[in-house]
């Protein structure tokens, strides 16, 4: 007998998530070595060095099954945000908040409206639950609140923005923000993914920590995977009212946020010298890319990220294997809706240089497409 495997349909509908892939993994299939990933927004110094010895101390505790409750890490969170503990949820990464919110507030029928493009985990976990993604274009590749209101009826039960907006590096202005919020049914829930909020340096951005303690009805995600450089550990957080935290609680795993995670994150909060660093790194290297596509005649969107999108005038996915067989990875967004566009995050600054003169070779290779470049 063969197995009669049936999936649910509404989870059939679901596009799979397609990760940035290892770097070991494209070595191995190109053969080359040494290369250099800007695909994935990571951080280009590595892990914060206090977590890392953080994780290290915390190894010899791995026989323990790790604080379910997060104690001493939520305590330290609440501490840094000035928030209260009980408005917090962590999570095995951000994306596992995405998908408590998912499964706490929507029921089968229920709507999420969305900017597209954005961050991909939204409509999944919309899915997940039988719910409606229902997605709203962005305008010059900045999130549309007036379009995005105007999608709201009464079945929509959660509205998503990311701020700085992941691929474009746009931003939600504060008063813009206010004037969306006014507009809104109270049922709604606004869900803010400030995962690159720390780049920002434009002083009118909505920061939303702080609104949800409030009372507000708005939750905002946050991440250890890009500041802190620690992606490969898996931890975030949400920040939102009281009520809606608890109901994460109860579907929460006990254990989603391990105790090596729990440990380097709350070790990298006081890591001020890293975020320092970082920062300068990324705000320098933006000022040198800049300058070195501008002396490439090429048009790039600048960003308050540390990652943006540059026209290539070429099909995106012959650039992107293109800078592969050069030893550099960037990210095509031809599955965004960018189909001679790529994505690329600020490195270190020998990687920046090593992508620009990569992007010289791929630019005399490879001819500008023809015609309407669409
Ligand atoms: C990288 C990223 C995250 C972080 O996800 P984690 O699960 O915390 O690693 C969340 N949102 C956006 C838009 C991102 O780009």
């Amino acid at each position: 007998m063969t197995a009669d495997i049936r999936i649910a349909p509404h989870i059939l509908a679901i596009d799979p998530y397609v990760p940035g892939k290892p770097i070991e993994e494209l070595e191995r299939e190109m053969g080359i070595r040494d290369s250099v990933k800007l695909a994935s927004n990571e951080n280009p110094l590595g892990p914060s060095p206090l977590a890392a010895a953080a994780v290290r101390d915390a190894i010899d505790h791995l026989h323990r099954y790790p604080d379910g409750a997060g104690h001493e890490f939520i305590g330290a969170l609440a501490a840094h945000l000035d928030c209260r503990p009980q408005n917090i949820v962590m999570g095995n990464g951000s994306d596992d908040i995405i998908l408590l919110l998912a499964n706490a507030l929507l029921t089968p029928g229920d709507r999420a409206v969305m900017p597209r493009p954005s961050f991909l985990m939204y409509a999944i976990a919309v899915r997940t639950v039988g719910a409606e993604p229902v997605f709203v274009p962005l305008d010059n590749l900045a999130i549309d609140l007036d379009a995005m209101l105007a999608m709201v009826d009464d079945r929509t039960r959660l509205v998503f923005l990311c701020n700085p907006n992941n691929p474009t590096g746009t931003i939600v202005r504060r008063e813009a923000f206010e004037r969306f919020m006014a507009a809104l049914p109270p049922a709604v829930v606004v869900v803010v993914d400030e995962a690159y909020i720390e780049f920002v340096r434009d002083p009118e951005c909505l920061q939303s920590i702080g609104l949800a303690a409030a009372d507000r009805p708005v939750v905002t995600l946050r991440t250890f995977s890009k500041l802190y450089g620690l992606a490969g550990l898996r931890v975030g957080y949400g920040v939102m009212p009281a009520p809606l935290a608890e109901g994460l609680n109860r579907i929460r795993q006990p254990f989603n946020v391990n105790l090596l995670a729990q440990a380097g994150a709350r070790a990298a909060l006081a890591d001020h010298e890293f975020v320092a660093r970082t920062l300068t790194l990324v705000h320098e290297g933006l000022d040198y890319l800049y300058a070195e596509l501008d002396a490439l005649g090429l048009t790039y969107y600048p960003t308050h990220s540390n990652f943006f999108l540059i026209d290539m005038v070429r099909d995106a996915q012959a650039v992107f294997e293109a800078m592969l067989r050069e030893g550099v990875i960037v990210r095509s967004m031809r599955g965004y809706g960018f189909p001679q566009f790529i994505r690329v995050n600020v490195g270190t600054m020998d990687e920046n240089r090593r992508f620009i003169a990569a992007l010289r070779t791929v630019l005399n290779v490879i001819e500008p497409a023809g015609g309407d470049p669409a």
